[in-house]
């Protein structure tokens, strides 16, 4: 690892300052992925600024239909929040089955949703609930924010402050997972609403998708059958040691069946 210097900001604003101050800086979040890279090389910023020490961005709270969730929030508060359980049962268990304990204790819904992982989870759940992300700058529809393959639309002294999710009517989230990172081969979010379906896949390709198909089949009918027969064409698809394309585009039927059922109260 090379030496960097380290910065505790205790406002926004004031961590802003410190990434622009020096371009080759980094925001630090629970360091699950930034600080092993760090040790292998891969990255080598001159700055990293800490986002522990900010006030207002952990923890979640509702209105108006929304479940607003700070970015600092880690994996395991988001699995156990009362208030996520109750109104997004499917994004607790989602965050639920993220790596194991050390990794969801540490690791944040900010982190994870800014490095946009191919095989993370929560891609799936923001895309497929059509969330926003809430940044120190703007608001990012989900539609607009994952640019596949690690890339996303944030700027580089821009640090994502919460993101909100409608809430929605039912939804649910299956995920086959790599035996020992436990990311996801292939994981499919369901989420039904009342504008309708969106099926949001994540682990098959470069970036986090939705499937039209799927969604048109499941707002006529949500059941698992609506979507047995729809096949995922393999091309673009992901094939590397754990599952070749066409294994995943089979899984994505699988899975997004599994994910309707859970959606239903019937998995
Ligand atoms: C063994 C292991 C297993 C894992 N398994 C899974 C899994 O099954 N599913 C899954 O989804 N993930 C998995 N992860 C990843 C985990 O979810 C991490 O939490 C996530 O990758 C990054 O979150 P973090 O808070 O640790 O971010 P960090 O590592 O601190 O940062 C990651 C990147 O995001 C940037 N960043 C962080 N916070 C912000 C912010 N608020 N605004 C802007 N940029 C920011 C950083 O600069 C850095 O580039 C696993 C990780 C490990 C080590």
């Amino acid at each position: 690892m090379r030496s960097f210097a380290y910065h505790q900001p205790n406002a926004i604003p004031e961590a802003v300052s410190l990434l622009a101050e020096q371009p080759e800086s980094r925001p630090l979040a629970g360091g699950m992925t930034l600080i092993p890279t760090l040790k292998q090389r891969l990255a080598a910023p001159a700055a990293l600024v800490d986002l522990a020490g900010l006030p207002d961005i952990k923890g979640c709270s509702n209105g108006n239909a929304v479940v607003t969730i700070g970015a600092m929030t880690t994996h395991a508060e988001v699995a156990s929040s009362p208030l996520v359980k109750s109104q997004i049962p499917a994004l607790a268990a989602l965050a639920s089955v993220i790596g194991d304990p050390a990794v969801r204790d540490r690791g944040t819904i900010g982190g994870s949703v800014a490095n946009n992982d191919p095989a993370a989870d929560y891609p799936a759940g923001v895309l497929g609930l059509g969330a926003t992300i809430v940044t120190s700058a703007r608001e990012i529809a989900a539609e607009n924010f994952f640019f596949g393959l690690f890339e996303t639309a944030l700027k580089p002294n821009e640090i994502i402050t919460a993101i909100r999710f409608p809430v929605p009517l039912s939804a649910g989230y299956a995920k086959f997972k790599a035996p020992a990172s436990r990311y996801a081969v292939v994981g499919v979010f369901v989420a039904k609403t009342a504008t309708g379906v969106r099926v949001a896949v994540t682990g098959a390709g470069s970036g986090v998708f939705r499937v039209p198909q799927m969604e048109r089949a499941l707002a006529e009918a949500f059941d698992p059958t609506a979507i047995a027969a729809i096949k995922i064409d393999a091309e673009g698809l992901t094939s590397d040691i754990h599952a070749d394309a066409g294994y995943r585009a089979h899984l994505v039927t699988v899975m997004a069946k599994r994910a309707v059922a859970t959606a239903l109260g019937a998995a």
